[in-house]
């Protein structure tokens, strides 16, 4: 008896949502994926061809439906293996009948979840941050997120490390041709040749770190805090920027007992807003909750929009909470200027910007601000290389060897006349950790562990 090794098996699954459509896409990948499409649809279509085809049971010989078949045999399809598709008629009873005509084939099972793009990255027809960007792209909500997944997708932070991994991999040749070699042998720049190639790609790799915040934003979103007193407008302010009512807006201070969060799309950029409890000393226990758990979230926030009324003056305390950067509004302003703000130090916090949420222009300027601010000068956000905490900590591991690999060379080439460096093992091996993690980025090397974690994120059929 064979056993069987489950990547050999040949899967099956929707690779469509479930539910009613005019079209929904079966995917059979794997050794027997020919045998299966042939058995349903009576012969294999010509390669990459889409040809019009009647599916029968292949027990029964029952007609389930008409399809347009598609073949792609191995290696030149998304998995790598041999792939067939099959475009149905997306209705429920359509698809039941295909999955347990396929079910009964023999070799043939349904895939677990995210299973056809693991194939895929076992082939090297993915690296690991194509997987990543695959999944970003499924999940990308706004304008922004797809075009930064899809950059991703396209291989662009893979082909960096790809390229940075090759520089340190010419340092490191340097550096043990200079452990094996007699001095003599050596050109005479061979430190800072090496150091060049180094620090080259540590700078390269540092440019990058510094946009990492900006990436990793886009993917989960910018969170903004709302902050103020009771009536001051922050649910006027949430309901006008998600352009529906979330938030319960009332004349009656205080109504806004909890937070209340609603993600919002704002010119592409994912934003969360969080519609704070109104800050005020009260009796009220449930409220006093509220108003702990607002400063929480306002401290932890990305951004922080104070807004304040004539009717509403801000809420003692409440620009302890402020950062360089937040916004302070003035709203109403229809109803008149603010009275003077009291004890607020006129250095700590800008003049608030008068501005009137009622009105839709006015929540079209604070959309704005808001997006400005989010940004604040920095660069597209969506042609950030890192997108990931893991980028971030693989290439900051990266950065610190190279680093250390620079203090090193730097030393030997001021100590040594010769040019030779010292502690040759130790500097090769600074090289070695950031090459290690540099593969680590791509999923080449030691990532077993990390392989479920990201696989997790796909559903059936991808
Ligand atoms: P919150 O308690 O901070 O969430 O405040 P709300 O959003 O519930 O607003 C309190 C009241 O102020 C509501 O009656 C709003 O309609 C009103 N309001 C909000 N913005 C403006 C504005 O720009 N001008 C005027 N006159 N009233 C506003």
């Amino acid at each position: 008896m064979i056993l069987s090794d489950q990547s050999r098996d040949t899967i099956f699954a929707p690779a469509t949502a479930p539910g009613r459509a005019g079209v929904a896409v079966l995917r059979i990948s794997g050794p027997r994926a020919g045998g299966a499409l042939e058995a349903l649809a009576g012969r294999l279509p010509s390669p990459r061809r889409a040809t019009l085809a009647d599916l029968r049971h292949p027990a029964s010989g029952e007609r389930l439906d008409q399809a347009l078949a598609l073949w792609f045999p191995a290696p030149a399809s998304f998995t790598g293996e041999d792939v067939a598709e099959l475009q149905i008629h997306g209705g429920p009873a359509i698809l039941a009948a295909l999955l347990e005509a396929l079910g009964g084939l023999e070799g043939l099972r349904l895939a677990t979840p995210g299973e056809f793009t693991r194939r895929a990255f076992d082939k090297g027809k993915l690296d690991l941050t194509q997987v990543e960007g695959l999944a970003d792209l499924l999940a990308a909500e706004t304008e922004a997120q797809r075009r930064a997944a899809l950059r991703q997708l396209d291989g662009a932070l893979g082909e960096a490390c790809r390229g940075w991994s090759k520089r340190v991999s010419e340092a490191l040749a340097f550096l043990e041709a200079s452990i094996d070699f007699i001095d003599d042998e050596l050109p005479p720049d061979v430190i800072a040749r090496m150091r060049v190639k180094a620090a080259g790609v540590g700078a390269e790799i540092a440019a990058a770190l510094a946009q990492a915040e900006h990436g990793e934003r886009l993917r989960l979103g910018w969170r903004v805090a709302i902050l103020g007193a009771p009536n001051a407008g922050k649910s006027t302010l949430l309901n006008a920027l998600t352009q529906r009512r979330a938030a319960i807006v009332s004349d009656r201070p205080g109504t806004t007992r909890d937070a209340i969060e609603a993600a919002v799309e704002i010119d592409g950029l994912p934003v969360t807003l969080i519609d704070t409890a109104g800050l005020r000393e009260t009796e009220d226990e449930i409220e006093r909750e509220g108003v702990t758990r607002a400063r929480e979230l306002a401290a932890g926030a990305d951004l922080r929009i104070f807004l304040l009324a004539p009717d509403a003056p801000p809420p003692e305390n409440v620009f302890n909470l402020f950062l360089n950067g937040d916004l302070v509004l003035a709203n109403k302003a229809d109803l008149g200027p603010l009275p003077p703000l009291g004890d607020v130090s006129r250095e700590t916090i800008p003049p608030p910007l008068p501005v009137s949420l009622r009105d839709p222009a006015g929540a079209v300027q604070v959309a704005a601000l808001l997006k400005a601010r989010i940004l604040a000068g920095g660069a597209d956000p969506s042609a950030a290389l890192l997108t990931r905490a893991r980028h971030k900590a693989a290439l900051s591991l990266a950065a610190e060897a190279l680093a250390r690999f620079d203090d090193l060379a730097a030393q030997s080439e001021a100590d040594d006349a010769a040019g030779l460096i010292a502690y040759p093992e130790l500097a090769a091996e600074e090289l070695r950790a950031a090459l290690a993690a540099l593969g680590e980025v791509t999923g080449r090397v030691g990532v077993e562990a990390l392989l479920d974690i990201v696989f997790s994120e796909f559903c059936l059929g991808k």
